[in-house]
């Protein structure tokens, strides 16, 4: 399967884009994580995604492959109106289908009604040291996938899942996700990784 295509089902109605209050941090933040590659394109596919809960089963997401946009505009942008991990459904609407990780992040926002933003990464460096550094993991299951799902809940099993609140997919490759209370905290979550990334080079010379 290619990278970037939507498995789950979903219904999607072509809407008006959203209203830019419901976007305009996600924009802010994702120019920041645009800057530093881990939103973006390879081989002509983009990859990254950026959503923020609006309420228990509700969430705004960047739109399927929005990854090689350097700046999203309101069209870009999916309304995640209501989802069913077990069902892998998802209902959206806006001026763009969701991106094909958007299950992902519901199963994440299901974790605790306490997470408020999730952040999909792709970095192989990043990924290559979370794997040999303990951080959490999902196993060898493909992006987007059922099993990732059961995964991510298998993961966080009577944990709490702030207190760890980064995980790297062994069988994404590249891929990671950090969540937070609020968009900020899910991306100081994020440049956490990179702070004890380059503290472990920092070691090494
Ligand atoms: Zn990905």
């Amino acid at each position: 399967m290619i990278d970037g295509v939507i498995k789950y089902n979903f219904d999607f109605t072509l809407s008006k884009p959203l209203e830019y209050k419901l976007w305009k941090d996600i924009e802010i933040l994702r120019k920041r994580v645009f800057a530093l590659k881990l939103i973006g394109e390879k081989e002509g596919i983009g990859y990254g995604n950026i959503s923020k809960r609006v309420s228990k089963k509700s969430f705004v997401i960047t739109g399927t492959q929005t990854g090689n946009l350097k700046n999203l505009k309101a069209e870009n942008f999916s309304l995640i109106e209501s989802f069913d991990d077990e069902k892998f459904y998802l209902k959206s609407s806006g001026g763009a289908k969701p991106s094909s990780e958007a299950l992902t992040h519901g199963s994440v926002y299901d974790l605790s009604e306490k997470i408020g933003a999730v952040i999909h990464v792709h970095s192989k460096i990043l990924w290559d040291f979370m794997l040999k550094n303990g951080y959490k993991k999902t196993k060898d299951v493909p992006y987007g996938s059922l099993e990732m799902i059961k995964e991510i809940k298998a993961v966080y099993k009577d944990i709490d899942p702030l207190k760890f609140p980064v995980f790297v997919m062994s069988g994404h490759e590249e891929g990671i996700v950090a969540f937070g209370e609020d968009l900020n905290r899910c991306e100081l979550n994020l440049y956490e990784i990179i702070s004890d990334f380059m503290d472990s080079i920092s070691k090494d010379a």
